[in-house]
This record gives C-alpha cells, structure tokens and sequence, in this order.
C-alpha cells in the first residue's frame, strides 16, 4: 500500500480546474499565519458590522471548507462524492449558542437530519456536539460534581432529553450517531451521558459513538474501562477517534490553574496514543465499532496493515475512515478508491454561523505546517499534471 496517497488524479477527480486553483490559493494565504489571524479578526469584524463580505466568504473559503447553508444545499457535493465512493457525514456547524431555542433548533435539526440520512445511502452517519444541545458552563459543572440550583436540574434534564431524543430516533431507524469530543473541562458530564446512551441504545450494534481525543494521555485507559463495562452489562461500544483540536486552551488553561496538564507530553506521545488505541480497538471488534477521524497518513496506513494483517475485510462495516471536507482528499478519495468505508465531514449552516468553525480550521492548517505543506504540494503536483 506504500504510496496509495501519492494518486493525485485520483484525489483531486472531483475537483474542477479553478476549483483546484482555489483550493491552492486558500491553502497558500492558509500558511501565512499573520494573514490568518488578521483574516479572522477582519472577518469577525465585517459579520458582526453587517459589511457585505457574505458572498465573498461564500465564494473562497465556505465553499471549500463547508457543503452548503442548509441540508438540501449539500445535496450536490454529497452525491458527487459518493459517485468516488466517498460518502459524506452532515455536521451542523453552529457553535457555543447560550439560550435555550438553539439548543432546541439544534436538536430539531439533528431529528431532520436523521431522517434524511435514512433515505441516503450516501451519509452513513449523523453526527452532533455536546454543546449543540446544552450549556457549556452546565457540563462544566455537573463535570466539576457540583450541586445544580432547582433551575439547572431542570435545565440539565433538557439536556438529557434532547440526547435521549436523538439517540432514540437514530436507534428507531437504525441509522449511526457521532458525537463529537470538546473541551476536557466539560467532557467528563458529556462522557456519563453518552455512556448511557450506548447502554440503552447500543445493544445489539454501535449506534451511537463517542469520541475519544487521544492528545489525552488518560484515554486509553477510559476506553479499556468502557469496555469493561461493555462487556459486563451487554452493549457494544462506538468510538470515534481523533487526535484533538483544543490542544492549546488545554494546556493554557491547565497552566493557569496549576493543575497537570491533561494532554500528552509529546507529539510523538499522541500519535502512539492513537495508533494504540486503534490497535486495541481492531483487536475488539466484535464489541468495538471505529471512526478513525484523521489526516495522519502514518496512522491510516498503520490501520490499513493492522487490518490486513488481521484479515479483517477492506470494507468491514465497524470500520470508518474519515476525513473533513476541503482537507485531506488525497486520503480520502485513494482509500475510498481501495474499497475502504470512508467518509468526509460536510459542516453545513448559515455562512456567519459556521464562521467560528472556518476559523478553527485555518488556525489548525496554520498551526499544523506539516499539513499544509502536505496540502500544497500534492495541489501543485496535480496542477502540472494538469499542465495548468
Ligand atoms: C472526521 C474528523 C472528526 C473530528 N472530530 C473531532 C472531535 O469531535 N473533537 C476534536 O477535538 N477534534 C476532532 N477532529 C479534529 C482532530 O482532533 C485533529 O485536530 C485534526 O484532525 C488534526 O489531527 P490529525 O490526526 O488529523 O493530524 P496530525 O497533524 O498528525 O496531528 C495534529 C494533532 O496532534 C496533536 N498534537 C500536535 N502537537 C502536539 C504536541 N506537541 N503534544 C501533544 N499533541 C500534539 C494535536 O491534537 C493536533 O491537532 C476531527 C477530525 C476529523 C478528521
């Protein structure tokens, strides 16, 4: 398989010649790290001010990063990839809403999306964010086990009805629930709940998947855990797993308040944590489903080998690979190719709301050069395959 992500024709089949152009142009301004934080400010600054840089954000960086501002709009990406075998995960991408009515839109949201993704083979999963659903502060605190007044009980068994909600729906129609990993200060309560989920709902198969972020040193561990009890009490786990996005406001925050810091202490620690962790998780899959969520090329082909080595089928059903829509499609579209189960999140939702998870991206591809760097240089091997 050594070399399978060096196809560019086949990586970049979707893509249109200016497309491709775009995509070289944004990953070029992308590296330029001032230009990023000036470009966030700039652009923060414009939304809020009402400026008319809508259909222009919609132009560069939406349409590349994002599939559109509402289900139907995705639509056409969707089906184009799936012609390449690519199937698409629709994430709502609105963010750190604190009332109630977004929290419940959001969930509404979700239901709809459930139902849309029953009649798609293209969109095998679903997927949403704790903090889509409640209270940043609330996980924080019940985290924290700290008492809730009367109002925040009540508040929080909202939460927990809007998890049952969904979770019940996805299971009543046997369709596959992501739920994303955030911040490790208000993981601990998202963790308990969707661990009751997968008791109640995941009898028979992995409907609703957690998300295990293994920059966290003590992953492993809660996984070995889980599957204890998993395998006490009868439920099969889902797990997707990442490396991490908050690797920086972990590490701060774990400095200002002077307790050690959750996420571990090397590079090279997280990706053994990784690899690891889907080490033990090929070796359970009778109890165990994966989402492998990363861009590490080392990582995707170490799972390849740990796969053939183990003569688990290429397409075995409790195994993903998934990457974010705009990144990566080098390894999404050759091991698609391959006949690997693959999936690309498709963030949707209106420009100014998906602003904060645009920006989150090109800080990332700033922050991680060797990605970017990896990025520009298969686009511009394409581009003189091309001769453009
Ligand atoms: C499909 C998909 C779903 C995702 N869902 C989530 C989610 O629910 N929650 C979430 O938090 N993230 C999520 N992510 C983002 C993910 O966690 C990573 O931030 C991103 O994918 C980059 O990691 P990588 O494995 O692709 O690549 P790499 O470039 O190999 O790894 C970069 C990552 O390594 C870690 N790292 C970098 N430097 C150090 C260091 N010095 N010490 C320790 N660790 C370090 C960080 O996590 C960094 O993001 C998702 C990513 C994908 C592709």
């Amino acid at each position: 398989m050594d070399g399978i992500f060096e196809d560019t024709a086949t990586a970049f089949s979707l893509k249109t010649d200016s497309e491709l152009e775009r995509a070289y142009f944004l990953f070029k301004m992308i590296a330029n790290q001032p230009l990023v934080k000036m470009g966030s400010l700039m652009t923060n600054f414009a939304l809020k001010a009402k400026l008319p840089v809508e259909g222009l954000i919609r132009a560069t960086v939406f349409d590349h990063f994002c599939g559109g501002i509402n289900e139907e709009d995705c639509l056409p990406v969707v089906d184009r990839m799936f012609e390449k075998k690519v199937c698409s995960v629709l994430d709502y991408s609105v963010e750190g809403k604190q009332e109630e009515d977004p929290f419940d839109n959001a969930t509404k949201t979700i239901l709809n999306i459930l139902d849309f993704v029953k009649k798609k083979d293209a969109i095998p999963f679903a997927v949403f964010k704790p903090t889509g659903f409640g209270r940043f502060a609330l996980y924080k605190k019940i985290g924290e086990k700290k008492s809730l007044t009367a109002q925040e009980t009540a508040e929080w068994q909202r939460v927990v009805n809007r998890f049952d909600t969904v979770c019940k729906k996805a299971y009543d129609l046997d369709v596959s629930l992501l739920i994303d990993g955030e911040e490790s200060w208000m993981q601990e309560a998202a963790d308990q709940l969707v661990e009751q989920m997968m008791v109640k709902y995941n009898k028979k198969k992995a409907i609703v998947f957690n998300t295990l972020q293994t920059y966290r040193w003590d992953r492993l561990h809660y996984l070995k855990e889980l599957h204890t009890k998993a395998q006490q009490d009868g439920f099969k786990i889902g797990m997707k797993v990442v490396r991490g996005a908050y690797m920086e406001k972990e590490n701060e925050r774990a400095k200002e308040k002077g307790y050690p810091s959750p996420i571990c202490e090397s590079k090279l620690a997280t990706d053994n944590n990784f690899d690891d962790t889907i080490a033990y998780m090929v070796d359970n899959l009778e109890t165990i489903s994966i989402f492998s969520g990363t861009h590490n090329e080392q990582s995707c082909l170490k799972l390849i080998e740990l796969m053939s080595q183990k003569g688990v089928d290429i397409n075995n059903q409790s195994i993903w690979f998934g990457q974010l829509y705009g990144m990566s499609d080098h390894i999404s579209f050759n091991l698609a190719g391959k006949g690997y189960n693959v999936a690309k999140y498709l963030p949707f939702g209106p420009v100014k709301d998906v602003m904060p998870y645009l920006i989150r991206r090109a800080e990332e591809n700033t922050s991680v050069a060797g990605q970017t760097t990896r990025e520009l240089s298969l686009l511009k091997k394409e581009r003189k395959r091309r001769k453009i």
